[in-house]
């Protein structure tokens, strides 16, 4: 995954770059280095752990200069050492690059140099770039840098410097992301906008394959061919201080606390003359007579939702596949096929890779995501974008309510057009959505009863989740959501499941938190918690449907009645806050688990 960022212009790049590495910790965080040029060199420091230790060390070796590039590091050939932390330098440290991705070909490549004698200093795949660009290296960095690429097969963002050009910095990308920022006190590269907020909201996008060359006074693209390309400059409407805690503890807080606006925010771009609203009206959707949903992980359970809203209301078949499985199995699919890809960053490996499987089969794509020129977003036919702000804790919470937004819209939408339900019955659907975000406000007002709920489950060694239809889905988001942040073992099973298998698990020291929204089911719900408090574990019941307490064996967290089929959007709030408020407890790091990242760049 991997943070990288570039600067080249009239200040101390040290200071800039280790602030824009704060805000990109979150992509990659095992190790972190810098290079800047001063007087014909490289300084380059770098350490394996947290930024922290990069810190310190620069506190004990100051370096400094005009032009410089760092790296925030997620390991994926090469154990995190220092050794392996970019920087990586050639062996004449003549170029200097950070990488973001994974080279696939950098065996056959690495054993090709090092039989002219070139010595490696790192096991990483990324080293091989910078020795085979001193390798190729002729005086022309353009130049080199097109070889070179033209060689790599697999994935990058790159930052190159070269001892040849002072105070100028290369980009190129390939399947990873990549900004351009600019300002007056010099310009940036970057993996991520919150890396250069602070210093500029003026950013371009730079496509596969097309370079960046960055320098104090501006930046230039041309092609691999050499020529110039006109890129368009875009404002950021983030503020720098949204890309910050705002004083709240952790992201992971004042993300769940943004849920609000957020899913207002979302509904509102579903409208009027936002491109969001024009998108969903120029959907041929009578034209499809298959509809298939991929996504990973949060975005995978968003799917399952969706699943549940679309055939009630639309009375289509749907599919939910997880990216990497639909990618490698030969999908029955074809140009009579909607395939949704749903991912906040609009860069997940497997997801990328299931749009181009689906568009290879003439599928029509359409892609929800919440980082805009993200990879997902620029190739599908069709994107909608969450208007969720960037999301920093590895966790998701507020890009998971946001795509619930645009899934609920698009399935009442869509039913409207396909005639299952008239003008007066989309409206009354469209008004259920529209309280949503007020409903929230409710459920984050009184947050005491969750909070300290959760300070006596840090002892559980298993919690379950249980639900039933639309219930189950969110029973799954629930139970990734513990694990994800509090290292507690979890699962999520359908209510009727649990006989056929998963309560003989059920003991003593176990917790069951079931889902009740569904008034029709809410009978066969209470059963399964009789079942398991008769067998000695305790139980939390979330949701509307009305429920008596058992005292020490079944608590109530009421959530406010909404249709079933929007409830998640409630239950989830409930559930991220029960979560976050375990980990809280146990003082887990709680917006950087460990042996996640929060964009899952690699497969
Ligand atoms: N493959 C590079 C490394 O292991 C970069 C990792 C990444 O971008 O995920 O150092």
């Amino acid at each position: 995954m991997c943070g990288i960022i570039g600067y080249a212009g009239s200040e101390n790049a040290v200071p800039i770059i280790i602030n824009g590495l704060k805000k990109l910790e979150y992509r990659g965080y095992d190790s972190a280095g810098l290079a800047v040029y001063t007087e014909q060199k490289f300084d380059v420091v770098k350490r394996k752990g947290r930024l922290a230790a990069l810190e310190s060390c620069l506190k004990e070796n100051p370096v400094s200069g005009f032009t410089g590039i760092g790296h925030t590091r997620w390991a994926t050939h090469g154990e995190p050492s220092d050794e392996n932390s970019h920087p990586h330098l050639g062996h004449q440290n003549k170029i200097a690059i950070v990488h973001n991705g994974i080279i696939e070909n950098y065996k056959r490549l690495r054993e090709n140099l090092k039989a002219k004698g070139i010595a490696f200093t790192s096991q990483t795949d990324s080293e091989v770039i910078a020795q085979l660009a001193e390798y190729y290296y002729n005086g022309d960095i353009i130049d080199t840098i097109i070889k070179v690429a033209n060689r790599l097969e697999g994935s990058y963002a790159l930052g190159v410097m070269c001892l040849d050009q002072p105070g100028t910095l290369i980009a190129v990308r390939k399947d990873n992301p990549l900004i351009v920022g600019v300002c007056e006190t010099g310009n940036f590269i970057a993996s991520d906008i919150p890396a250069v907020l602070k210093h500029t909201n003026k950013v371009y996008y730079p496509d596969d394959k097309e370079i960046a060359i960055i320098k104090k006074d501006g930046v230039t693209f041309i092609n691999f061919d050499k020529e110039p390309i006109d890129k368009e400059l875009e404002t950021i409407s983030w503020d720098a201080d949204s890309a910050e805690k705002g004083g709240y503890p952790h992201f992971m807080l004042k993300e769940i606390m943004e849920q609000p606006k957020v899913t207002t925010d979302t509904f509102l771009s579903l409208s009027g003359n936002h491109d969001n609203s024009k998108i969903i009206n120029d959907l041929k959707l009578d034209s499809y007579n298959k509809l298939v949903i991929t996504a990973c992980g949060s975005a995978y359970n968003a799917g399952v939702v969706a699943k549940y809203v679309f055939e009630k209301l639309c009375r289509v078949s749907v599919e939910v596949e997880l990216a990497s499985e639909f990618r490698y199995k030969n999908a029955i699919i074809d140009e009579k096929t909607l395939v949704i890809l749903i991912s906040q960053s609009g860069e997940t490996a497997d997801t990328i890779a299931a749009m181009r499987e689906a568009k290879s089969k003439g599928a029509h794509t359409l892609s929800i995501v919440n980082v805009i020129g993200s990879t997902i977003a620029k190739e599908a036919d069709h994107t909608i974008y969450t208007i969720a702000g960037p999301e920093i804790a590895v966790a998701t919470t507020k890009a998971f309510s946001a795509q619930l937004i645009v899934l609920y819209t698009l399935g009442v939408e869509f039913a409207h057009k396909l005639k299952k339900i008239d003008t007066a019955q989309r409206q009354v659907y469209l008004n259920d959505i529209k309280t949503i975000p007020e409903k929230i406000k409710a459920i984050l007002n009184r947050i005491d009863k969750i909070q300290h709920y959760a300070t006596d489950c840090i002892a559980y060694k298993s919690i379950f989740f249980i639900g039933r239809n639309i219930d189950y889905a969110i029973a799954l988001e629930g139970s990734l959501k513990l694990k994800e942040i509090s290292y507690i073992h979890s699962e999520a099973y359908a209510g009727g499941e649990l006989k056929h298998g998963t309560i003989s698990l059920i003991e003593d020291n176990t917790l069951v938190v079931a889902l009740s929204n569904c008034e029709r089911l809410s009978p066969k719900i209470m059963s399964n918690i009789e079942q398991v408090i008769s067998r000695g574990a305790k139980s939390l019941l979330v949701g509307s449907c009305k429920a008596d307490e058992i005292e020490d064996k079944l608590q109530v967290i009421a959530v406010p009645e909404i249709h079933e089929l929007f409830s998640p959007s409630l239950s989830v709030i409930v559930l991220q806050l029960f979560s976050y408020y375990v980990a809280a407890n146990k003082g887990l790091d709680i917006d950087k688990p460990r042996n996640l990242a929060k964009s899952v760049t690699v497969e």
